[in-house]
């Protein structure tokens, strides 16, 4: 008979305290008033490089008009899952507009990007299927994979050679097999390899499927992504996109056939599972949509673009290695996890917010500040913010 009556989970708290003596374990930042370039945090005004808030729609005028206008007409919850009740017609117009604006036949709205990307590639395969990744997929992109039960082989990041040699391994494979890569790559900022990557998906008669989370509203035109950045039109079965970064609410997208749409009403476990979005955010989708296709849009992804050279070259002029980033995600290299976590405390006392990752979000070694440039961002703040960087990160050796 067990007489101690031990807390069973008290192993978390051995791993909590593991955590901590290697100087990896954080609090959460507590965000006071609106995510905006200059935000309020933990009681500190500071520079605010952590959100992927990329064109500064979050707290847009138009957007929160959407909103409240929506909370009038359509009150503030669908009230069940999109296949029972919970379909508004507002949800149908936004899923149109969205198909339209990536130029594909049809779209559906996820909660959110996670459960985009998982619940779409666990519904169109399964266990006598195939999945060649990229080794830095995003880790919904992983679960999904996982959640299918396919063979899983991942293909060095990027190297398009590493994902033919397992194409020619598996030619013989029965099943279905998917081609799945990040548009751009969410820790280190880079873009796929789009073109070589829909050459080999067509030779190999693989399903083609991109996550775009880091590119909507920010490459191609209007930010209609890299799809169309790259000039893949019509060689991506599957696009996935985020409501959650430009677009500034939350929410997940797919974009497709119309065949491959109907199927995932079908089969899509979030979908069916859990409820559809309140009517508030999906008109504040709408109206960034209608926003990117405007010349406002345009002209605050332009901003974006300016500010993120700026700052990029700014960066490296103090001697940061800023790695392969060829968009606003703007990694600044550390190494050991405790002494970028120890970088991003020291900025923050000094004003400046711009979080660590460490393992697991990226590999062992490979600990790094992630900056993220916004529109929104004043130069002079940009400007200041590298100088204090450089600064604290002298003080540190990273540079
Ligand atoms: C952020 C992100 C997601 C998840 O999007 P959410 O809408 O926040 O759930 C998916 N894929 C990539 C590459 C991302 O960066």
């Amino acid at each position: 008979m067990n007489t101690t009556n031990q807390n069973p989970l008290s192993y978390l708290h051995d791993q909590l305290a593991d955590m901590e003596a290697k100087g990896l374990h954080f609090r959460l930042r507590v965000l006071e008033g609106e995510q905006r370039a200059a935000a309020h945090f933990d009681g500190k005004d500071v520079i605010n490089l952590g959100s992927n808030n990329y064109l500064g729609l979050t707290t847009h005028k138009a957007l929160r008009r959407a909103a409240i206008g929506a909370i009038r007409t359509h009150g503030v919850g669908a009230g069940a899952v999109r296949t029972i009740a919970g379909t508004m017609d507002l949800h149908m117009a936004l899923e149109e507009q969205i198909a339209k604006f990536k130029g594909t036949e049809a779209s559906v709205v996820f909660q959110s990007g996670f459960t985009a990307n998982a619940g779409t590639v666990a519904a169109i395969l399964g266990k006598d299927d195939l999945i060649l990744s990229d080794e830095l997929n995003h880790a919904s992109i992983i679960d999904g994979c996982r959640l299918s039960r396919a063979a899983i082989k991942v293909f060095k990041h990027k190297d398009v050679a590493d994902c033919e040699r397992l194409c020619k391994e598996t030619e013989s494979w029965t099943g279905h097999k998917l081609l799945i890569t990040d548009g751009v790559f969410s820790m280190d900022g880079d873009i796929a390899p789009l073109p070589a990557l829909c050459s080999l998906a067509e030779k190999y008669n693989c399903i083609m499927m991109v996550d775009d989370a880091h590119a909507s509203g920010v490459l191609g035109r209007n930010g209609r992504g890299t799809v169309d950045h790259l000039g893949c039109h019509g060689r991506v079965h599957i696009q996935v996109g985020t409501l959650s970064k430009a677009i500034g609410a939350m929410g997940g997208y797919v974009c497709g056939s119309r065949e491959l749409i109907d199927f995932l009403y079908h089969r899509a476990r979030p979908f069916l599972f859990s409820t559809g979005h309140p009517p508030s955010v999906v008109a504040t989708c709408q109206a960034a949509f209608s926003l990117l296709d405007s010349p406002a849009g345009e002209k605050l992804i332009k901003k974006l673009w300016s500010n993120t050279k700026f700052f990029q070259r700014r960066l490296k002029k103090f001697g940061f290695s800023t790695g392969s980033t060829e968009t606003p995600i703007t990694p600044i290299h550390v190494g050991e996890a405790a002494k970028a976590f120890e970088f991003s405390r020291r900025l923050f006392e000094s004003g400046v917010f711009a979080p660590a990752v460490g393992f697991p979000t990226v590999p062992e070694g490979k600990a790094r500040l992630r900056a993220m440039v916004t529109a929104t961002h004043k130069r002079a703040d940009l400007e200041h913010a590298c100088e204090i960087i450089a600064e604290v990160g002298r003080g540190l050796s990273v540079v």
